[in-house]
């Protein structure tokens, strides 16, 4: 069967052929049918990822193997990557990304192949959910990275009514626009330096979007609260700079949330002294748990809120290094979906 990995060398995707994996005791065997492809695997592909090497864990697809009697061949099910254990430090602490067995767990080979085999510790941790016969695949692709989201918007404790900013609309930054309107954001003001992303932005039901290079976004957001600031700031690009910007447009005791993941080593300057005086609060949020993708699973099953409005792009698995050229390229590209022939 195909499946997508990391260039050997020179960076970027190639397609190798490899076996079907084999299926034990309790697991499934999944043909994929759908896949997005986000910032985390464009930094695998491109850049110095802090993440691990797989490509494509936003996945769903139909059992065709199993040996786990949860489940039956035909079943549709989005299959999450990691799961936590429950019972150690982290996990009764909420905080479950932390946990060990996280990132010791995935799907085998990934999720941009024909077929992966989803082990049996993610059966029991209930990564593997059940969706009904009426929801499209497009629709059940958004379940992961929607759930990164709505983890990082509990994280920093989004009220209805608070007012936000957004520096970078990438392919899960948009999906802020959607989450935050959908939960009550009285103000979703976003910066990005594509046009192309902007439009998309503003389609989504953002308030304002603005290109930072051309027009000062602190002074936008401010004049947009009555001078004092937005509650909350998203940082949603793989790089820290326009952290910079970011930092222009929060209130004095907001918090801002570091969403986009930076690439290994990635330092910046701030002023420590500012983050003291005015009370603004770092917070950080990586992936997201069964605790988030069985919420966001309900919402779409139930009708609630849908975000395949954000696909601008569809591919075959055949053409994996192109969907990838063209993910990476922020001027026509929003969301890419590779879907198995
Ligand atoms: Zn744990
Ligand atoms: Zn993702």
């Amino acid at each position: 069967m195909k499946a997508v990995f990391v260039k050997r060398e020179g960076g970027g995707v190639e397609l190798r052929d490899v076996e079907v994996p084999t299926i034990h005791e309790g697991e499934i065997l999944v043909r994929m049918k759908a896949c997005g492809i986000d910032g985390t695997d464009i930094e695998k592909a491109y850049g110095k990822p802090i993440t691990p090497p797989m490509l494509g864990h936003e996945v769903v697809g139909e059992v065709v193997e199993s040996k786990s009697p949860e489940y039956e061949v035909g079943d549709r099910v989005f299959v999450h990557h990691h799961v936590f254990c429950g019972k150690c430090y982290y996990c009764l602490h909420d905080s479950y990304t932390m946990c060990p067995l996280f990132l010791k767990t995935t799907i085998e080979p990934c999720g941009l192949a024909e077929f992966f085999r989803v082990p049996k510790i993610n059966i029991d941790r209930g990564a593997a959910l059940k969706l009904s016969p009426n929801l499209s695949w497009e629709d059940a692709v958004f379940i992961e990275p929607a759930a990164c989201v709505l983890k990082a918007l509990r994280r920093v404790d989004f009220k209805a009514g608070d007012t936000v900013s957004l520096v970078g609309v990438g392919p899960t930054g948009s999906l802020f626009i959607k989450l935050l309107k959908f939960l009550g954001a009285a103000l979703v003001s976003v910066a990005d330096l594509s046009e192309f992303r902007l439009k998309m932005a503003k389609k989504l039901g953002a308030d304002i979007v603005i290109n930072p290079i051309q027009t000062d976004f602190g002074e936008i957001c401010r004049r947009a609260t009555d001078g004092i600031g937005v509650d909350i700031g998203i940082l949603g690009t793989p790089t820290a700079k326009p952290i910079q910007t970011l930092l222009q447009t929060i209130r004095r005791g907001g918090k801002i949330c570091i969403f986009g993941a930076p690439e290994k080593g990635e330092k910046v300057e701030l002023d420590f002294s500012w983050f003291f005086i005015n009370e603004v609060s770092i917070i950080t949020s990586y992936s997201t748990s069964e605790v988030e993708t069985t919420l966001i699973h309900r919402l779409i099953e139930n009708g609630k809120i849908f975000f395949n409005d954000l696909i601008t792009h569809r591919f075959r698995l055949s053409q994996a290094e192109e969907a990838f050229e063209v993910a990476k390229d922020a001027s026509k590209s929003l969301k890419v979906i590779v879907e198995n022939e």
